[in-house]
């Protein structure tokens, strides 16, 4: 509460300081108005008037009220009291003399008809909380920015681990189980009236070729037969390594004609010399099918592998296209 040095303090109105709020005793520096039961300014220290509009001389009683931001002086107007006449305690959001919101300890009373409120002063001690608070918000900050990257390093290596965990290592190719995904897939379009065709390759006699000239080159070929793939299809094919020496291609909206087009390209494709290790090309053979309605894809697998076995038994380096 205001001490007794500080009811000089008085600089309008003709009260003295408010006894009801030697409850303030704890607050170390007090600022407090008085105000009458029209809201009008009946007294108030120094320290009031410097939060209020004018820094020497009297607030102006019309504009003192407007010093409360939080609550208004029409809610602590409006506020019971309890037994010690008080109507509020605590935080009292006011705005100073440059229209900057501070948040101070206070409390109201009221005084007759009328309410005095006091609060306390901004301290050295509550500036420094303040900045304390303020240095914490910019941390928050810098470590919600963190938060936010990595998150997204986190998606980018999410992505990228669903990706190879789809692609065959050796080839770059889609892989058995990406290509079963897409499969099943387009047999569901198939029966949305989407045609589409299915293509199985491998290559011919390719056990030779491992005992031979070694493992090494093994793969070198099975790697031309990828780039081969790569050049026959169209961008929305889905051409795979689906096991070993096997490769498969997925042809949406394709029928028969169009996917033996395919194949007889790829063969073509395969045969050619790529680099040291395939001087010769590599030799297939290919079996395909059209997708049938409701067909499951295991189902088609199997068609496509006895029409790529027709194709090894009719002599290898051939399309065997089935229709049956
Ligand atoms: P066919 O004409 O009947 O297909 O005869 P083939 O010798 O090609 O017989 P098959 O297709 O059964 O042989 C597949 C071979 O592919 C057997 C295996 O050693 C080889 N192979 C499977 N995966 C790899 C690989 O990643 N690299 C290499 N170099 N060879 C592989
Ligand atoms: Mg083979």
């Amino acid at each position: 509460m205001p001490s007794d040095e500080r009811s000089d303090d008085l600089v309008v109105g003709s009260g003295s300081p408010p006894d009801a709020l030697a409850l303030l005793r704890a607050f170390r520096t007090v600022v407090w108005a008085a105000f009458d039961e029209r809201g009008r300014l009946t007294g108030a220290n120094l320290g009031f008037a410097a939060l209020a509009h004018q820094l020497d001389g009297a607030p102006d009683p019309e504009r003192a009220a407007g010093v409360f931001a939080s609550p208004t002086l029409e809610e602590l107007f409006a506020r019971p009291v309890d037994a010690e006449g008080v109507a509020y305690r605590g935080l009292l959001t006011v705005v100073d003399a440059n229209e900057r919101a501070l948040s101070l300890r206070g409390a109201a009373a009221r005084r007759g008809d009328g309410l005095v409120v006091l609060a306390e002063h901004a301290t050295e001690e509550t500036q420094a909380a303040l900045d304390a608070v303020l240095r914490l918000n910019e941390e928050l900050a810098d470590t919600q920015r963190e938060l936010v990257l990595a998150r997204r390093r986190l998606e980018a290596r999410e992505e990228a681990l669903k990706t190879l965990a789809a692609t065959d290592a050796l080839t770059g190719l889609a892989n058995r189980r990406a290509f079963l995904d897409h499969l099943e897939a387009s047999t569901q379009r198939v029966t949305r009236g989407h045609a589409a065709a299915l293509l199985m390759l491998d290559i011919d006699d390719f056990k030779q070729t491992n005992d031979r000239w070694g493992h090494p080159t093994g793969d070198a070929h099975l790697i031309a037969v990828a780039h081969a793939m790569r050049a026959s299809v169209r961008a929305y094919d889905v051409p795979a390594r689906f096991a070993g020496d096997e490769f498969a291609v997925l042809l949406p909206d394709a029928d028969l004609d169009h996917a033996s087009e395919v194949a007889d390209r790829l063969l073509t494709a395969a045969r050619a010399p790529r680099g040291a290790d395939v001087p010769n090309g590599v030799q297939v053979s290919i079996g395909a099918i059209v997708l049938r309605d409701g067909e499951p894809a295991e189902e088609a697998i199997k068609r496509v592998d006895r029409a790529l076995y027709a194709a090894k038994h009719a002599g290898r380096g051939r399309v065997v296209a089935a229709d049956d």
